[in-house]
């Protein structure tokens, strides 16, 4: 199947000169209202992980909006524009970044963000959002030890679920980065699904533990946004990788 599986990682007011990673508030609702306007519902990961395996109906216009990081800025910025449209998304936290910060970008220049609490969370999930795992620390999982990689997926899962005490069933790898072995982790941890990137697959659910997502960057218009949306977009990005 091909949908919009859209990442974005903050949204905020204004730019940041530094990061290629927060969208502004202005653009991010002109896309949801583009969204909106064309009739797109959200729908959750777990919801496309059933789908992907005939075990459940999509709406004929299905997106997924997903987050990456969990900062808590989202409440504040992009809840609210999301709840205009009578939209919801996918949240990916970090297991020990809970009530603390992006730890994982210190020494890099970044800008320091605070990350969701507990009860932040407990409010997102009360709105319908979905809560996923994004690590325990915010490791890249290829080239793991093996117990490295159970702790970043497995314990991750298990932390997540007895601290918000809903089950995490869906994953995004840290920097979008996998390969087989992370992979396997991912699906022997008991996740339904797994976000990357690009991994090049022949539609955007072929591989449920690789689901392609589009990267909406700062810099894209309305114009690009739409483009990459699009079903011959989606389609045609795996045309190009074959
Ligand atoms: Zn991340």
């Amino acid at each position: 199947m091909n949908l919009p599986i859209l990442m974005y990682h903050s949204v905020k007011p204004q730019a940041s000169a530094h990061n290629d990673l927060t969208v502004t508030t202005a653009a991010f609702q002109a896309q949801l209202q583009y969204l909106n306007k064309r009739g797109f519902q959200t729908v959750t990961l777990a919801h496309v992980a059933k789908a992907a395996q005939g075990r459940a109906r999509l709406p004929r216009r299905s997106v997924v909006i997903t987050f990456d990081d969990g900062y808590a800025a989202l409440l504040e910025y992009a809840k609210p524009l999301l709840d205009l449209m009578g939209f919801t998304a996918t949240v990916f936290v970090v297991g020990q970044a809970l009530g603390r910060h992006n730890f994982w970008d210190e020494g890099k220049g970044l800008a320091r963000e605070q990350c969701m609490t507990r009860s932040h969370l407990a409010e997102l999930q009360g709105a319908g959002w979905e809560i996923g795992a994004h690590g325990l620390t915010h490791a890249s999982l290829p080239g793991l030890a093996a117990g490295d990689l159970r702790r970043e997926t497995e314990e991750a899962k298990h932390l997540l679920e007895t601290e918000l005490e809903t089950r995490v069933e869906v994953f995004s790898y840290p920097y979008g980065a996998w390969d087989a072995a992370a992979r396997e982790a991912v699906r022997q941890a008991g996740y339904v699904a797994a976000c990357a990137i690009s991994p090049g697959t022949r539609s955007v659910t072929a591989d449920p533990w690789a689901l392609r997502r589009v990267y909406v960057k700062p810099t894209d218009s309305l114009g690009d946004f739409a483009r990459k949306i699009s079903g011959w977009y989606l389609a045609f990005r795996a045309w190009k990788r074959r």
